[in-house]
């Protein structure tokens, strides 16, 4: 399996699988099921809502001898509401023992926007709204009193490496003035409508591993209400854009697989989410070919600039525009 090599030292697999959207009471036999099929690697977070789950489809195949812990590499991310000093290292250490798989390797900080605390004992899912389901809070905890804490997690082992997601090159530099142990990896929404070139560039000079979330760029997000899904419904599939259906058919591989490719030969990981046996072993299939330069650049010449997982758009009355 391909890996790429984290500045905390440790190895983690270029291809694995999404777990958001998979639903609770299934998460444990689609996560056992992928690690039969092969995958080594599952991105979780405390917002999917099932990292018990998970945890357990893992133990399922660790105990039936099919793989060993070490073989397995676990991601999972702080929630917004869990930013600050009091509650981000409890929250990490609960969110360890429901994995039960003795520590994660991969902390992620979700997003860079510290929320108003929601105790979970009373809404168990905030998603991005305090406890009456409307209102969204922030809350004045600066990214680096969680850093610290996501250092902390390491630390006291709960964590073996640490990194963010959605955050942009300005914040990249400054966690940097003040990290003690290194951002291993940046999560971010990546697809040929949304290239972030010049980010890329900045992570990967840095030895900041990228993981590209959302491949298929609006396909996931038409699954979502309708806020969620508008950006996603104006544009065309991915699947069908003209130079991923000509390479596609060129290289006799699927429009899904030449997409994980055009991410993974630039050494991008990849975390591709599906329920559908078939699927989910042609995107682990997603390094044993590769594209000519000439076709990467037809892919990337795809980009829009746009993006689909951006809460100042999709947000009623749009208070986070973390992005602008
Ligand atoms: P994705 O790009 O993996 O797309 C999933 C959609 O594509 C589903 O509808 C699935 O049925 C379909 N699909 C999967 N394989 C296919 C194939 N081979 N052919 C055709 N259709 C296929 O989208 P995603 O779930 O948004 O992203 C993947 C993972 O990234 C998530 O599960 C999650 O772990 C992570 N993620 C992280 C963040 C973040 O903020 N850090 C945000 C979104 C997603």
């Amino acid at each position: 399996m391909s890996t790429v090599k984290l500045a905390s030292g440790h190895e983690m697999p270029l291809v694995g699988f999404g777990l958001w959207k998979v639903p609770q009471e299934t998460a444990a036999d689609t996560v056992y099921n992928a690690i039969k099929a092969g995958y080594r690697l599952f991105d979780g977070a405390y917002d999917y809502q099932n990292e018990k789950e998970a945890g357990e489809g893992i133990r399922r195949a660790i105990k039936e001898g099919l793989v060993k812990r070490e073989d397995i590499f676990v991601t999972t991310k702080l929630w917004n509401n869990y930013h600050s000093k009091k509650h981000a290292l409890p929250m990490m250490k609960a969110q360890n023992e429901a994995w039960g798989l003795g520590y994660i390797d991969l902390f992620l900080m979700h997003f860079p926007v510290a929320l108003e605390y929601v105790d979970p004992e009373v809404k168990r899912y905030p998603g991005w709204w305090m406890e009456d389901g409307k209102t969204v809070k922030p809350a004045k905890v600066s990214i680096r009193e969680t850093w610290e804490e996501l250092e902390a997690a390491v630390d006291q082992g709960i964590a073996k490496s640490i990194g963010v997601s959605n955050f942009q090159a300005q914040l990249l530099y400054d966690v940097q003035t003040y990290a003690k142990h290194p951002i291993s990896s940046l999560q971010i929404e990546h697809h040929p409508y949304l290239v972030q070139a010049e980010l890329i560039k900045m992570a990967q000079t840095h030895n900041i591993a990228i993981t590209a979330y959302s491949s298929f760029g609006p396909q996931s997000f038409l699954e979502l209400p309708p806020a969620f899904r508008q950006r996603a419904s104006d544009v065309g599939l991915l699947f069908d854009a003209e130079p991923v259906k000509k390479i596609s058919s060129k290289h006799n591989k699927t429009p899904a697989q030449v997409l994980l490719r055009w991410a993974t030969q630039r050494n991008i990981a990849v975390i591709p989410k599906s329920n559908n046996q078939n699927r989910l072993a042609q995107n682990l299939d997603a390094t044993s070919f590769d594209l000519a330069q000439g076709e990467l650049d037809s892919i990337s010449a795809l980009d829009k600039g746009l993006r689909f997982n951006d809460p100042g758009h999709y947000l009623p009355n749009h208070p986070l525009h973390i992005f602008a």
